[in-house]
């Protein structure tokens, strides 16, 4: 009932290159019937990745947008914008941005609503750190997150959102939560949203990203939470992207 999604998320690498050997790999190979596969690269490469990926099953995202439609906010990019490169999907919230731009979660909120004000899927990713785990904390501080953000929403822009765990001493460390961690917390988080609509959380779909890769995706995805993956190492490899992706039927 919930379609898988993975997305790989090449965070500020990737090249021109690797946009064309994506847009070539993807039409040749089969993936699962249903799946959702999604390309986040830095904004120089959209337009290309546009015209790469025309043929191909993959979708667009980006890795952030600003809450304003237009204005004085010198190197910064709105979901307008977005929308006219033909992005489907934007990150909000990412650990990277919460902590080294700052982004609390009255500024993550506000991504999240212009990304659903010009019909972007906004992925919105939360996580807790591994002090706070260590602390006992990791529901109180992931649904703290979620909270802050689905509490403000209407119950009409609430399914339209997506949710990635990603407990950020997973992030780019290879050191993976277990599927037994994961699935802990993503199944308190759709008990969560249970609490504001039973439906609502039967259908959001819910990934796992940190240190996601070709061999431990099977057993992730696996569990009956886990519903695709944020993945960002092993999205900048054409094949094991494939695998992932293969892994996900
Ligand atoms: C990410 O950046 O969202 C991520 C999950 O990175 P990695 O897969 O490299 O841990």
């Amino acid at each position: 009932m919930r379609t898988p999604l993975i997305a790989g998320n090449w965070k500020m690498n990737g090249s021109a290159a690797l946009v064309e050997d994506f847009g070539r790999a993807f039409p040749r190979t089969v993936l699962p019937a249903s799946l959702d596969v999604v390309v986040l690269p830095p904004f120089p490469y959209l337009d290309m990745a546009q015209r790469a990926f025309a043929d191909s099953p993959l979708e667009l995202g980006a890795q952030t947008l600003n809450p304003l439609h237009s204005g004085a906010r010198t190197g910064e990019v709105s979901g307008q914008m977005l929308r006219e490169f033909g992005v489907k999907y934007a990150l909000v919230g990412h650990s990277e941005r919460r902590q080294l731009y700052r982004e609390n979660d009255e500024a993550v909120h506000d991504r999240l609503l212009a990304a659903l004000s010009v019909d972007i899927t906004p992925i919105l990713c939360v996580g807790e750190s591994l002090e706070e785990r260590d602390a006992g904390r990791t529901m109180e501080v992931v649904l703290g997150q979620v909270g802050y953000v689905m509490a403000r929403l209407e119950p009409v822009q609430r399914p339209r959102v997506v949710i990635a765990y990603e407990p950020v001493w997973a992030i780019g460390t290879g050191r993976t939560a277990t599927p037994g961690q994961a699935q802990e917390v993503m199944a308190g988080i759709r008990k969560y949203q249970a609490s504001f609509d039973r439906e609502l959380a039967a259908g959001m779909r819910l990934l796992y990203g940190g240190s996601m890769n070709a061999n431990n995706a099977a057993e992730l995805l696996a569990q009956p939470d886990i519903d695709g993956g944020l993945v960002g190492g092993a999205s900048l490899k054409v094949d094991d992207f494939l695998a992932i992706c293969q892994s996900a039927g």
